[in-house]
């Protein structure tokens, strides 16, 4: 009995998802070598460092030294010796005192969110932020409230109205944004949170590796901006695996005691940890390569007429989802893969597109997709 309302229930739901176009399926994805018949415009390993003969051979060295799994969380038996140099080059890069690795990006924040706030504390959010800094904040049962997108001056009237009826505040932005490409304005966000005693947590995870000589969004400005808690993910640009927050000694100190994703998760398997360190010195010293991504991207809001690229994402909107499902699956006949992003992943009525540019595709493969982009009648 329980089995059947269980069954009405979901295909139930599963009905209404298809009906409005939000039902998504898992595509296919082999081995590299297999996914080459299409360019691919869907990857976040903006620098193919996934594929890079060093980080693979890294990988393999500490699996054969260590194992394939890390046995046991981090405080009890699964802090291998990688992480040392795994955080002191993340630390490096950011310039901060510290770093604290987490099993991915979405463990991060979701961890690192509430152990900072919680019930009688607020928190101001970009209204495009990611799932994971949204449930993070839904965790820390904190009042959250949400500012028009990259609009400082909105959030400084907030932060007037809001303030002062809470005891801590966090202010949580994207560095590069996920689905638009765009750069918050860091330095601005950073001096409102001086003036109103909050706290400023970037999620850079499309910045590093691509942006401010692949440091980052906050490196992305003159000067760098200054903020308190970086947050990161190894799994993008770095082409690895797991998640961070660069910050102070005593914040990380403070994050390893209190941040429930970190405490009671396994940690990473140390052919992983091993393979995002060897990947982060790559992009610490060679800026030719991180300059790539951005550059391609350009070429093509060049060749297309739009607004210069920013990051190595593109979104090209269209709007109904059905229109974006379309056009998506023509440019896969034509030889591309490029992804519609649909509602609830972006906000109603923008499904677009979503270009992501990387170190290896060549101008020639760029000047292709934009052809293509225009030979189905689009434009920006
Ligand atoms: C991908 C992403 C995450 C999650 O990182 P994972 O390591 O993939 O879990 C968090 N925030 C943003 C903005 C992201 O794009």
């Amino acid at each position: 009995m329980s089995a059947q309302s269980l069954s009405r229930f979901v295909e139930a739901r599963l009905a209404s998802l298809h009906k409005s176009l939000r039902h998504r399926e898992l595509p296919k994805t082999g081995s590299g070598r297999e996914t080459r018949k299409l360019v691919s415009f869907a990857s976040n390993d903006y620098l193919g460092l996934s594929q890079h003969p060093d980080v693979v051979q890294a990988s393999i060295d500490a699996t054969r030294l260590h194992g394939a799994g890390a046995g046991a969380s981090r405080l009890i038996s699964g802090n291998h010796i990688l992480y040392d140099e795994l955080e002191q080059r993340l630390a490096a890069l950011k310039e901060t005192e510290d770093a604290v690795v987490f099993g991915s990006g979405y463990l991060c924040n979701i961890g690192v969110i509430p152990a900072l706030v919680g019930r009688s504390d607020l928190i101001c959010l970009d209204e495009l932020s990611h799932s994971s800094l949204l449930t993070g904040g839904q965790l820390a049962r904190s009042r959250v409230l949400e500012f028009r997108h990259n609009d400082s001056e909105y959030l400084g009237k907030l932060l007037g109205a809001h303030r002062k009826k809470h005891r801590h505040c966090l202010i949580v932005t994207e560095g590069v944004f996920s689905m638009d490409g765009d750069i918050a304005p860091l330095a601005e966000l950073a001096a409102l949170a001086d003036s109103h005693d909050a706290w400023l947590m970037c999620d850079d995870a499309h910045g590093v590796g691509v942006v401010g000589g692949g440091r980052g969004a906050v490196f992305a400005s003159e000067p760098a901006a200054s903020l308190p808690l970086q947050m990161g993910t190894l799994s993008k640009a770095v082409g690895t695996y797991g998640g961070y927050l660069c910050a102070s000694r005593s914040v990380c100190d403070y994050i390893r005691n209190r941040a429930r994703s970190f405490i009671y998760s396994t940690g990473l398997p140390p052919g992983t940890v091993a393979a995002a360190s060897k990947a982060l010195e790559i992009i610490g010293r060679d800026r030719a390569l991180c300059i790539l991504p951005l550059e391609r991207a350009r070429q093509f809001t060049d060749i297309m007429e739009m607004p210069e690229a920013q990051s190595a994402i593109v979104p090209f909107l269209i709007g109904p989802s059905d229109a974006a499902l379309e056009m998506s699956a023509a440019l896969e006949t034509a030889g591309f893969l490029v992804p519609a992003i649909r509602p609830p992943t972006v906000p109603l009525a923008t499904a677009r597109l979503r270009i992501a540019f990387r170190a290896d595709h060549s101008e020639a493969d760029v000047d292709n997709l934009a052809e293509a982009i225009r030979a189905l009648g689009a434009s920006a």
